[in-house]
């Protein structure tokens, strides 16, 4: 039989960061060099430094070479930045995050923010929902408006009749709200083609302006779902039935919020991927996690968030879907067969290293079409 081959050749900037970071980058790099076999890809890495490890180098967390280097590039992987928790007050350390992942954010105009919150069947039991709420697992999409909104307004404290006043200005423009919700179809039309409008427009004139853009998009997209609830309630029914939602789709501060809420659902900060995109569908992508020093150089960490990851680099930056889904199918796979890093472990299972944990998920690839 003969096979039609469709090659492709994609540059990747690779900054593997501080901890955590490089340990489990590798694992995500052997998953994707057998993909690139697998499906007659070519994936090319470019490899710089970012965070503590180019603070030693250079002086700064975010070098221009780094950052010439992703311009290069079709999309970034992004390990972890960041130092242990008692040295944060160090010069190496001081505003590394900030420095690393607002400036790429900035010079990428990064303003979408993508959570998928997974609870893989296998790993019902970690969750910290009840099993009669995660049963089936979990799928939920949440999308995050990243360059908008309270963050980005103004913020001031000044003296007023003898007392300080501190204000802080949440704005949206229409082609900022237009843009995500434009995004939030294409992900909803490949998923179950509902979207959830998360708001406070019983308070707030940006939620509602927010509405009324939805409103617009809802009449032109009549095979999607779209309907709104208030953040408060989106926060409950995250936790009593995170089913419910399938996009979940929010402004700046509100998305910070739910989103670091859905990650506790999976069970491990070692099972959560993000991923950040602009309009030309380039990309950051990297685990929600930190850089855990705590278990930092000693092959134990969870490489799966940084795994799935790169699933998401190649679904939304490469447009590489079946290569994506390939990756995800994996992962299930191996959790399936009971293997497991220590995060995820329970008794009675098969405990593994973070290069195992990565040599399985590679060998569990296939190409099934
Ligand atoms: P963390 O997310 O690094 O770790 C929290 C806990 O989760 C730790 O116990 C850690 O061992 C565990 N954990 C995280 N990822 C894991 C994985 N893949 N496998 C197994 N266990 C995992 O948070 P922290 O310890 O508070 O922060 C450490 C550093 O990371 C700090 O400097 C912080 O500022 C930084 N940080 C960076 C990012 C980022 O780069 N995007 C995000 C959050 C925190």
């Amino acid at each position: 039989m003969f096979r039609i081959i469709f090659f492709m050749q994609k540059k990747i900037a690779v900054l593997a960061g501080d901890g955590i970071g490089p340990e489990v980058m590798r694992e995500a790099i052997k998953v994707l060099d057998k993909i690139a076999v697998i499906f007659d890809h070519k994936f090319l890495y470019n490899e710089e430094l970012v965070g503590g490890a180019a603070y030693d180098v250079y002086g700064e967390h975010l070098p221009q070479k780094t950052l010439d280097a992703c311009s290069d590039c079709d999309a970034i992987l992004f390990g972890s930045v960041g130092g242990p928790v008692d040295k944060q007050t160090e010069k190496k350390w001081q505003g590394v995050e900030k420095n690393a992942l607002l400036g790429l954010r900035k010079k990428f105009n990064l303003y979408a923010n993508l959570r998928p919150i997974y609870l893989y069947k296998p790993l019902i039991e970690l969750s910290v929902l009840k099993n009669n709420i995660v049963e089936n697992g979990v799928d939920v999409m949440i999308l995050r408006e990243l360059t908008g909104g309270i963050y980005f307004g103004e913020h001031k404290t000044y003296m007023d009749n003898g007392e300080e006043v501190a204000i802080d200005i949440m704005s949206y423009k229409e082609s900022e709200i237009r843009r995500i919700i434009k995004l939030a179809v294409e992900i909803a039309e490949k998923r179950n083609k509902k979207i959830t409008v998360v708001d406070k427009a019983n308070v707030l004139d940006c939620s509602l302006l927010w509405r009324k853009i939805t409103k617009e998009f809802a009449q032109k997209n009549k095979n999607v779902d779209f309907e709104f609830m208030y953040v408060d309630n989106a926060a409950m029914q995250l936790m009593k039935n995170p089913n419910y939602f399938d996009v979940l789709l929010t402004e700046n501060m509100f998305g910070d919020i739910l989103s670091d809420l859905g990650s506790v659902i999976s069970g491990s900060l070692g099972m959560a991927p993000s991923a950040s995109l602009n309009d030309k569908n380039f990309g950051l992508f990297e685990p929600i996690g930190g850089s855990a020093q705590d278990i930092a150089g000693i092959n134990i960490a969870n490489p799966i968030a940084q795994i799935l990851s790169a699933a998401l680099m190649l679904k939304y930056s490469f447009s590489m879907i079946k290569e994506g889904e390939a990756i995800e199918n994996a992962v299930i796979n191996v959790l399936e067969k009971g293997i497991r890093t220590g995060d995820i472990y329970r008794e009675g299972l098969r405990k593994v290293r973070t290069m195992e944990m990565g040599d399985y998920i590679a060998e569990a690839i296939v190409r099934d079409h």
